[in-house]
């Protein structure tokens, strides 16, 4: 089986773009659109490995910043998951996204056991005046 997939599979445009800049033109397998540039899901895996690797980290990197006695505890996520839930970066058009997102996790590296990065954490505090102790975001220990 051919395991090309497409632009128009995605929302996102850090993927669209890398695909348009490394596909050809032809038949997508996961959307069916044609004419569209698209490669091998394997190497748009490769792709997202590297954009999540840089927003969401292994669980066990993440535990090793944390103190063992902070009661740090978190649901882990996988790389299909973050691309479903978290990011949305699949077409809303497309008809099976949790077939695709499967796909890129089969050919993932990272695959499972994500937990967004602190510093994305923290980002999102700096930007909003909400403190997080007050919230239920249970990966602030301290
Ligand atoms: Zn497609």
């Amino acid at each position: 089986m051919n395991n090309d997939c497409c632009t128009q599979s995605f929302s996102d445009s850090a993927i669209k773009s890398y695909i348009q800049t490394v596909g050809v033109a032809g038949l997508c397998d996961f959307c069916g659109s044609k004419g569209s540039s698209g490669t091998d899901i394997n190497q748009i895996a490769r792709f997202i490995d590297e954009g999540i690797g840089q927003k969401y980290e292994r669980v066990e990197e993440h535990m090793a910043h944390e103190s063992p006695e902070g009661g740090f505890q978190v649901g882990t996520l996988s790389v299909a998951e973050v691309l479903l839930n978290e990011e949305r970066a699949f077409d809303e058009g497309l008809e099976s996204p949790d077939s695709l997102a499967d796909e890129i996790c089969c050919n993932s590296m990272l695959s499972t056991g994500l937990v967004r990065r602190r510093l994305a954490i923290c980002l999102g505090v700096t930007r909003s005046p909400k403190r997080l102790s007050t919230g239920g975001d249970v990966s602030m220990a301290t």
